[in-house]
């Protein structure tokens, strides 16, 4: 194939040197800077269904999706609309509003794994708050988490974690106190030797164990369902509790997520992303009895100044209004697994070392001989200089993928089958780019 010229980047370049003037980085959070692939962030002015367009005028079919929020693609109509008949009645109170009570019915009356919720503004909030509770309520101090695992950058769980850390190759933040960090257990996934040595170890101490829902920041490790039930069994006979990290797979793998998708009843859940249709909103939620715990019914403080922010719950009540309907995510599961299929075909017909893994409307290229990665450790770091050129390669046919090959895809109901079929036709010849030596 012809080789394909570059993007143009002129107007995004000169908006990133300006950034660098205001932010560490250039950026607000750091998987944003591009520094793990080819060129400079591309600053991106207005999205509308699955497409977005840069400050140069460059039209992408988005894959990346705000990193999994919008389900619903960009622009919905009744996320937009539902925004702007909030607005004119105020933007905060700091007091409860009926839009509080109607986001949480929506979930908890579509949801059997959990009673009660608490809204908060984002997933590390979430994580953070969960953590706290599940120390509360066990008057335990320690945390089991796995590697390659990112529930947010609260102290306690930046050690070994995925997302942004593996992207850099420092998996570990400096700033946590080494207290902090002792108190974080880190084992390795699909690992039922490890998980039960940890428990000899140190036992009667442990708090909780912590599980992204399908771990999805350290590329999509799918994990065995019976893996997952000997967690919930081995816990239970620990006296510790089962936190599901649902930020990603909350209302992604339907409305009630990973618990229903393995059978399990974990004993806290928390959200975000999805569940403020765009905007900042995130969530905890587990039995009566465990949420008594918090504050002003129990004695585990939590707060939030902007916590059910009313522009945030109309947002978020029109997106998971929309998710609720039945068919809603057989349709999207339909949609992915027929892209899947022809790009894992056409891989198999061309011999390339490469995976296409998927789950629900997730999907993750993996370059590996292995058929299944099911732990960090199976990610061969070097087969990063793949996705970087993948990533190039995309980018100058239209295709947005999340800079970072440790990031997963998403499709959203926005994706149209055009969209779907201009986007195979791009990673195929992507894909050829990359094997052409
Ligand atoms: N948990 C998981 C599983 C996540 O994927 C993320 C964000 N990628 C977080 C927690 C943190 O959420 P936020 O970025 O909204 O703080």
């Amino acid at each position: 194939s012809n080789p394909i010229e570059d993007i143009s980047r002129v107007k995004s370049t000169e908006l990133f040197e300006q950034a660098k003037n205001y932010f560490p980085g250039g950026v607000n959070s750091p998987v944003r800077a591009f520094k793990s692939v080819y060129g400079s962030p591309l600053f991106i002015e207005r999205g509308d269904k699955a497409h977005v367009w840069d400050a140069d005028g460059n039209e992408f079919i988005d894959f990346c999706c705000s990193w999994g929020p919008l389900i619903l693609g960009h622009n919905n109509d009744q996320v937009r609309e539902a925004v702007i008949k909030q607005l004119p009645n105020g933007l905060s109170f700091g007091a409860p509003t009926q839009l509080e009570n109607k986001l949480a019915d929506l979930i908890l009356s579509n949801n059997r794994f959990i009673e009660k919720i608490r809204f908060v503004s984002s997933g590390t909030e979430a994580v953070m708050s969960a953590i706290r509770l599940a120390r509360g309520v066990t008057k335990r101090d320690k945390i089991i988490k796995f590697e390659g695992c990112y529930h947010g950058h609260s102290d306690s769980l930046l050690v070994k974690a995925g997302s942004g850390l593996v992207t850099f190759g420092e998996t570990s933040s400096a700033g946590v106190p080494k207290a902090f960090a002792d108190e974080t257990i880190v084992i390795a996934l699909d690992d039922e030797t490890a998980l039960t040595k940890a428990f000899e170890d140190f036992q009667g101490q442990v708090a909780a164990v912590i599980i992204e829902g399908v771990p999805a920041n350290n590329g999509l490790l799918l994990q065995d369902k019976s893996y997952i039930q000997f967690l919930r069994k081995i816990t239970k006979e620990n006296g510790t509790l089962l936190i599901f990290d649902e930020v990603i797979t909350g209302f992604r793998l339907g409305f009630e997520g990973a618990a229903n998708y393995y059978d399990v009843q974990p004993d806290i859940i928390t959200y975000g992303k999805i569940i403020g249709g765009g905007m900042p909103v995130g969530a905890y939620g587990a039995s009566n009895e465990i949420m008594s715990n918090i504050s002003p019914d129990g004695a585990v403080y939590q707060a939030g100044t902007l916590s059910g922010n009313p522009i945030a719950m109309a947002a978020g009540i029109a997106a998971l209004t929309q998710l609720a309907q039945p068919g809603f995510y057989e349709k999207q599961e339909e949609k992915t697994d027929a892209f899947v299929t022809e790009i894992r075909n056409f891989i198999a017909e061309n011999n390339f070392e490469v995976k296409i893994f998927s789950i629900s409307s997730i999907f993750w290229f993996a370059f590996t001989e292995l058929d299944a990665i099911k732990k960090a450790d199976d990610i061969i770091p070097a087969s990063m200089e793949n996705y970087k050129i993948m990533h190039r390669e995309l980018l100058n046919r239209g295709i947005y993928f999340g800079p970072s090959g440790y990031e997963v895809g998403f499709i959203s109901a926005a994706h149209t089958k055009e969209d779907l079929t201009k986007a195979i036709a791009s990673i195929k010849e992507a894909l050829v780019e990359v094997f052409k030596n």
